[in-house]
């Protein structure tokens, strides 16, 4: 997967592209990301990105001009490509915005099948409108809170679409077991040592049995899923047994059946 990233603070990213998974991914050639400096594409020699708004108000905007030229110039298939590469798709193009629309796991899977993203990430009060307008195919944000900047919300996308990439994430069953890949939160971890504070590791995981320990683990998904995220079980298709034990669930905890699921005869 390709990616391309347009920013003002291009230094942001240095460490988060040589560490740990990511750092591994672009190395072994599975994940390339290129950060691009806004400022090159600037027409004036004081190369600045930002000016009054029209209408007064408090704060800058950063001015068309230089993101229509960035976008544009980094957008051109690559002289080498071949017409086969990521390099000769036209990438699609992200404006990371607090207006866009919200970032979830099905948003990160679909994306993630794209061969080749631009990010394009805004600074003071936002980019002027036209820009949006004219080179982006799609807003994405990453909650509903405003941050200074689009670098983080960009590099949020990047790791999310990171472990989406086979190979990155070295044991493919860490990502399977994720929350949210199958509409369940992940079930509890423990590791070393079996007894913290008085708190003993359940006995199950210590057996052996697998059987048991998927039984196990799968209760625990759905348990974490009815206490923490309810929402994520409405409507939800469930085999029998799951509907059981999503009663048997609710029983334990006092609570009531998530809307859309049916109490098993
Ligand atoms: N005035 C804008 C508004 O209220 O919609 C917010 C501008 S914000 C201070 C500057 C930049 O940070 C935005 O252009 C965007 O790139 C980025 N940004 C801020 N919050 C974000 C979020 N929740 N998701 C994605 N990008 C965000």
């Amino acid at each position: 997967m390709h990616i391309q990233v347009l920013t003002i603070f291009p230094q942001l990213f240095e460490p988060f592209l040589v560490t740990s998974l990511i750092g591994r991914a672009m190395e072994r050639g599975l994940l390339d990301v290129a950060v691009h400096d806004l400022r090159h594409h600037t027409s004036d020699r004081h190369r600045s990105v930002d000016d009054e708004p029209y209408g007064g108000g408090g704060g800058m905007v950063m001015t068309a001009q230089p993101w229509l030229a960035a976008v544009r110039a980094l957008s051109q298939p690559s002289p080498q490509g071949d017409a086969t590469t990521a390099a000769e798709v036209k990438p699609w193009r992200i404006l990371m915005s607090p207006q866009g629309q919200r970032l979830d796991e099905a948003k990160v899977r679909q994306l993630a099948e794209r061969p080749r993203l631009m990010l394009l990430c805004g600074r003071y009060e936002g980019i002027d409108e036209r820009v949006r307008l004219q080179v982006v195919d799609e807003e994405l944000s990453i909650g509903d809170y405003v941050l200074s900047g689009g670098e983080l919300p960009a590099m949020v996308l990047i790791e999310a679409l990171s472990r989406q990439i086979p190979g990155v994430v070295q044991l493919a069953d860490s990502v399977e077991q994720d929350s949210f890949r199958h509409g369940l939160l992940d079930y509890p971890h423990y590791t070393r040592p079996r007894e913290i504070e008085g708190l003993e590791v359940p006995e199950v995981l210590l057996s052996g049995h697998h059987g048991d320990i998927t039984a196990w683990r799968r209760r625990r998904a759905f348990e974490a899923t009815l206490l923490k995220r309810p929402d994520l079980l409405e409507g939800m298709e469930l085999e029998d047994g799951e509907q059981r034990e999503v009663a048997s669930l609710c029983l334990k905890h006092g609570i009531s059946l998530p809307p859309g699921l049916q109490r098993p005869d």
